[in-house]
């Protein structure tokens, strides 16, 4: 008989969501919020302007959701890296890689989240912060090494964000797909990480209309692996390798209008082939189906060891409370509802 926990709870895919502030230019063509978060977790989205009209909705389908936590716009920057990554962190340090996704329209706090700024520094340093705290209190013999990647991939093609310059060729290898020719940065400390991830940023497509601006169908993927020596019960030395990937994905805006329509169709119009790849993959390891369809894209290639099988996965859906953008946030509250 079909067991209904057929999936492991130890591949399953963790799934939060967190809404942003209101923005200045929100508020100035008047805006109203369409956005309740109510005990962390569930989240209601509503075209009613009354606060209290959101509880008529519990019987609404499709208008009320509920996530492993939901985060609303006052959640700080450290609550949103403890509660999705902090314990993904430590599973690293055990040798097991793991991944952790922003999803969103363009505009919904995708790169805030990931990045942050100077000030309010992103799950992407905190994860490191607290791998370099972890890591310098276990190494048995004070030594380790963490590197970091920070690639781009735009249309289908892959960039170095650390060193800009001709397009990278995917190559499989024993280790699995590598970017021939990527930077492995060394890092010794934090400090010098903001700045270097703030410079990769730049580095991201603009396209020529918007040059100031980072491309919305250009995805980030910063890898850090992390290497040290811990002594086992028989006091023999090991070497521990695990690697963290933090995915600051293309806007979902194009993409979701076609999420049914399959690959091919999409081929030569102007739509996200790496962000339908993963909801591929996504879908099908949240089905617990034997093939993962991993060569689809080059996104899904670049992660392959660390989505899926034993790596532990986490996907941050970002939402704009504004009701202007409604369909965009219920479209992604779908989305995300469907990678649990
Ligand atoms: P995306 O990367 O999804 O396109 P951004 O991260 O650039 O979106 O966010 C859009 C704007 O909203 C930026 O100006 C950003 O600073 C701001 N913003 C996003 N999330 C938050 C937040 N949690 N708190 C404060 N400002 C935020
Ligand atoms: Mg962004």
């Amino acid at each position: 008989a079909a067991d209904e926990r057929s999936v492991p709870d130890e591949s399953r895919i963790l799934v939060f969501v967190r809404l942003r502030p209101m923005g200045k230019k929100e508020k100035e063509v008047g805006s109203r919020c369409c956005v309740r978060i109510v005990n962390r977790k569930d989240v209601y989205l509503t075209e009613f302007a009354n606060e209290n009209d959101y509880l008529r909705l519990k019987r609404l389908r499709g208008r009320h959701f509920t996530f492993d936590a939901s985060f609303s716009d006052t959640t700080t920057q450290q609550e949103v890296y403890s509660t999705t990554t902090a314990d993904l962190v430590e599973s690293v340090l055990q040798g097991k890689n793991g991944s952790v996704f922003c999803y969103g329209a363009t505009g919904a706090g995708k790169t805030y989240t990931m990045l942050g700024t100077v000030g309010n520094p992103g799950v992407m340093v905190l994860a490191i912060k607290d791998l370099f705290t972890k890591v310098r209190q276990r190494s048995c013999d004070g030594n380790h090494a963490v590197h970091l990647s920070y690639l781009e991939v735009y249309n289908e093609t892959v960039k170095d964000l650390l060193s800009p310059g001709r397009p990278l060729v995917l190559r499989e290898d024993k280790q699995g797909m590598v970017a021939a020719g990527l930077t492995q940065y060394r890092a010794y400390s934090t400090d010098e990480v903001m700045a270097l991830l703030l410079q990769g940023n730049q580095n991201r497509t603009t396209e020529p209309t918007r040059a100031n601006e980072t491309s919305s169908r250009s995805h980030a993927i910063l890898q850090v692996v992390v290497e040290y020596r811990v002594r086992d019960s028989a006091m023999n030395v090991i070497n521990r390798v695990g690697k963290l990937s933090l995915i600051d994905l293309a806007g979902s805006e194009r993409a979701l209008a076609t999420d049914q329509r399959t690959l091919r169709s999409i081929e030569g119009a102007n739509i996200n082939r790496s962000l339908l790849a993963l909801s591929s993959c996504i879908n099908a390891l949240v089905e617990a189906k034997k093939h993962i369809p991993y060569r689809n894209s080059k996104l899904t290639q670049l992660l392959k060891d660390s989505l899926g099988g034993s790596c532990n996965t986490v996907m941050i859906a970002n939402i704009s409370p504004s009701n202007l953008l409604f369909s965009e946030t219920q479209n992604t509250l779908h989305w995300a509802d469907r990678a649990k």
